[in-house]
């Protein structure tokens, strides 16, 4: 983090986001590195931190000891404003470093909706936002991710942008970038050079001259034939704050060969290819030690497809049950859900459960190419209802090719039929429907289709709502406006290049978020671009030629049409997984084949934690908070502790039930900013344990600012003191410090404060405050200090004493370092 950042931190929300110093993250010696590498991810800080590409490029450079990649993502618009504010220019977390001042800056694209905070970010950094404007000295701007695969609305913004899978690319474009560094010479060689490369497209290169000629040359993707040669991380950074994703992710299988029609990924990421069990188990091992998570996650497009499952699931269970560790599979089909798969989920905790039908008809399900019945769906919602879980999710789409109103009528009457089944079981549920309107991706064999306009999806969506009235059905959609934006965004042409730079302009940012959103700006911006939106939409003929069709992933467009007629007529597709080939043209075309692993062999000489007792301890920690820990909020810091508890592989107690949890206790929330240099957790721990075996197990620092000072066995049934007395302290400037404030405040017998946003009666100070001083200066500061007994619903905050007595504003506070330590103390 950019260090002239950091006292300003409390003015924005969620400084978490910014403050960097997270377990794992990679700091180099700057004198050492020859190329600094941003690694770029356009969304907050939760959302970038959830995605497993710029996880797997971070480790992959980082191990390069002449390669530098740090992270930098999206600020909230607080953080924007207070950047502009501050003159600061958006800078790295690891090294503070400012964008501009980078090699080379790799956006990740996931997805449309983040296309204005490329240009957002690019700005902060200082950065010229068109390619075509960037000079000699500025850094060379690429993009990689599923979105580079129609690459022209955002081909204005980008040098190069890489298609397919980037662990090999990324490392053939930062050689050539070394080379052009040391054989030397200007922007337009090094550009040259990236555009030879395989898989990358070099827009300034390949289609310079466009407007004449509609001919560029073919890019073909790139892809990885095996994933356990590819590299991938153990660990990457540990974010302090909930992310969207917040568990160890280990990806067993990329690509996935069900071929639903509307899906872009079964295309893009094609064929399959597993990673061994074995590694699987070994990743696992290794990340679920050294982070503490209490999840870890198998990912995949299809994670029940995984040809080893059976086998490795009871393994990971046997391994991690007794830890409390829950293993979730996300994308799981309700045809490879076998009774064993359900059942190991279920050892540790119930994860969510989610079954996506998509259609609600099996008329519709068979274009689609989503081979599952109607009895599968209402069999597996028995099935997770009977074992205990109370929610399920559904997820449909709406205006898939050929959807007439009996499927939506089809629809209804699944979910009832769904209601109906899990309540002859008996007991509280709910059925959570999820629905999003269909998007003709491209490279689908659905990119010929029509896409629904904002108001006939509306209408179809308020049908289904109506229709599932019930107390125990709850209806949800994605806004009709952000799904029509993304159709046209991700079916557009070079053209959209300036109708993202118009809404850019106009303050369009993080449209993938609600609150932010605005779709009148992005009519405004059409409108001024002459460009009709919906034009991107239609259905389109065989014969047409779309915008990505230079971008070759292998899979043939014939195949892609056929799959389209075949899905009209209702023929299904059967998955190649298992050998069956069913000609898509990809495995001849890219030299490559299918890779999936059959036996497990499971890892002799495993480390397996025996605990000699089963009974329980309770010590009391007193802890700090301090440096970067103080802007965690209450919670980031406790899950961070936690952590960091499992990771030091402390034999931790947990409570009964679906949810175990570790038996921890903290006391009042701190406010965000305020370091502490006492505070109290109570934590449960098998019997064995002693002060000394934690003190040799814990780290000095559990984490940055966040030190164990003390530790001491307490009564099992004792509590947290509710009474402490503390004591604040507080540097300020001379001119801030008034003497005779103090003197008054001393000398007077009451001083009312209003408790903000409380409608109860004043506090009066005066009988709170212990003692108040103010300290002699030196060099220029003054030193505030105050006492007060603390009591159950927590602390009197400082700023109100610093409000009240001291006379001082709200951002004068807010750029204060204030510390409470513990005064008298019954530890
Ligand atoms: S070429 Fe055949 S085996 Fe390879 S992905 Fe396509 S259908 Fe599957």
């Amino acid at each position: 983090m950019n260090p002239s950042l950091e006292k300003y931190l409390s003015r924005v929300r969620r400084p978490s986001r910014y403050l960097g110093k997270e377990l794992f993250s990679v700091i180099k010696d700057s004198r050492t590195v020859s190329l600094r590498f941003a690694l770029a991810f356009p969304d907050l800080y939760e959302v970038g931190m959830s995605y497993l590409g710029m996880k797997i490029l971070y480790h992959t450079l980082n191990q390069r000891p002449e390669i530098w990649a740090e992270r930098v993502f999206a600020p909230a618009p607080d953080m924007a404003q207070l950047l502009k504010e501050l003159s600061i220019l958006l800078p790295s977390l690891e090294s503070g470093r400012a964008l501009k001042e980078f090699d080379l800056v790799g956006f990740s694209l996931p997805y449309e909706l983040g296309y204005t905070n490329v240009l957002n970010m690019l700005s902060l950094g200082g950065i010229p936002v068109w390619s075509r404007e960037r000079k000699e000295g500025d850094p060379v701007v690429i993009a990689g991710g599923p979105c580079t695969f129609n690459p022209e609305p955002m081909s204005g913004f980008f040098d190069a942008l890489v298609i397919g899978d980037g662990e090999e690319v990324i490392q053939e474009i930062c050689a050539a970038w070394l080379t052009w560094k040391k054989v030397g010479g200007d922007r337009q060689i090094l550009l040259r050079s990236l555009s030879g490369l395989s898989g990358v497209y070099v827009p300034a290169i390949h289609s310079k001259n466009r407007e004449v000629s509609p001919e560029i040359p073919a890019i073909r993707k790139r892809i990885i034939p095996d994933l356990n040669q590819a590299g991938y991380p153990a660990v990457s950074p540990l974010p302090y704050q909930q992310i969207i994703h917040d568990r160890l992710s280990v990806e067993i299988a990329r690509g996935c060969t069900r071929g639903c029609r509307f899906c872009q990924a079964g295309v893009i990421y094609r064929p399959v290819r597993e990673r061994s069990p074995e590694q699987v188990y070994q990743l696992l091992e290794e990340g679920l030690s050294r982070t503490g998570y209490p999840e870890a996650t198998l990912l995949s497009l299809s994670s029940g497809d995984y040809t080893c499952l059976n086998q490795l699931l009871p393994a990971l269970m046997e391994r991690w049950e007794r830890e409390k560790v829950a293993v979730s599979l996300p994308s799981l089909r309700v045809d490879t859900l076998s009774s064993e798969v359900i059942e190991q989920i279920l050892r540790v905790r119930k994860t969510g459960f989610t079954i996506a039908p998509e259609a609600g008809t099996q008329r519709l399900r068979d274009v689609i190419n989503k081979n599952v019945t109607e009895e599968e769906i209402l069999q597996t919602a028995q099935t997770v209802f009977s074992l205990g879980w109370r929610v399920l999710k559904l997820y449909f789409m709406i205006g898939l090719p050929s959807e007439t109103q009996e499927d939506l009528e089809g629809l209804v009457l699944l979910v009832k039929k769904i209601e109906k089944a899990v309540r002859k079981k008996g007991g509280r549920f709910e059925i959570h429907v999820a629905l999003s309107t269909f998007i003709p991706k491209p490279h689908t064999p659905f990119q010929w289709a029509a896409q629904l306009s904002m108001e006939e999806s509306l209408s179809r969506l308020t049908f289904i709502r109506s229709a599932l009235n019930s107390r125990h059905i709850q209806v949800k959609w994605n806004d009709t406006r952000q799904s029509f934006l993304e159709g046209i965004l991700s079916r557009g042409d070079q053209r959209m290049s300036r109708v993202i730079y118009r809404a850019f302009q106009k303050g369009s940012i993080l449209d993938a978020w609600g609150e932010h959103f605005s779709w009148e700006l992005w009519q405004q911006a059409f409108e001024e671009e002459s460009m009709n939106p919906q034009r991107y939409l239609k259905s389109q003929d065989r014969d047409y030629v779309f915008p990505w069709d230079f971008i070759q992933t292998g899979v043939e467009k014939d195949y892609l049409w056929n799959e389209f007629q075949k899905g009209l007529s209702g023929e299904s597709t059967p998955d190649c997984r298992q050998g069956d080939c069913n000609q898509c043209g990809i495995c001849p075309t890219l030299k490559i084949k299918p890779l999936i692993f059959k036996e497990f062999t499971f890892p002799s000489g495993r480390p397996l934690i025996v605990y000699p007792k089963e009974s329980i301890k309770k010590f009391r920690l007193l802890i700090t908070k301090t440096g970067p820990s103080r802007f965690l909020g209450h919670l980031e810091w406790k899950e961070a502790i936690i952590r960091s508890l499992r990771r030091a592989g402390l034999p931790l107690a947990f409570s009964q039930g679906f949810h175990p949890l570790p038996r921890l206790s903290f006391g009042p929330a701190l406010p965000v900013g305020l370091s502490s240099m006492g505070e109290f957790i109570d934590v449960q721990v098998q019997d064995w344990l002693s002060e000394e075996k934690i003190w040799d197990r814990l780290p000095a620092d559990l984490f940055p600012g966040t030190k164990i000072i003390g530790i001491s066995e307490v009564p099992l049934n004792s509590h947290l003191p509710q009474k402490q007395i503390y004591q604040y302290q507080v540097e300020l400037d001379k001119a801030l410090g008034d003497p005779e404030r103090v003197k008054e405040f001393l000398s007077s017998t009451e001083w009312p404060v209003e408790k903000p946003g409380k409608k109860t009666e004043p506090l009066n100070l005066k009988s709170i405050i212990r003692e108040l001083s103010l300290l002699p200066e030196n060099n220029g500061t003054l030193t505030a200090r105050w006492t007060l007994e603390s009591g159950p619903e927590g602390d009197i905050r400082p700023e109100l004493v610093l409000r009240s007595i001291f006379n001082l504003t709200d951002s004068v506070i807010q750029s204060l370092s204030v510390v409470k330590s513990l005064s008298v103390s019954n530890y």
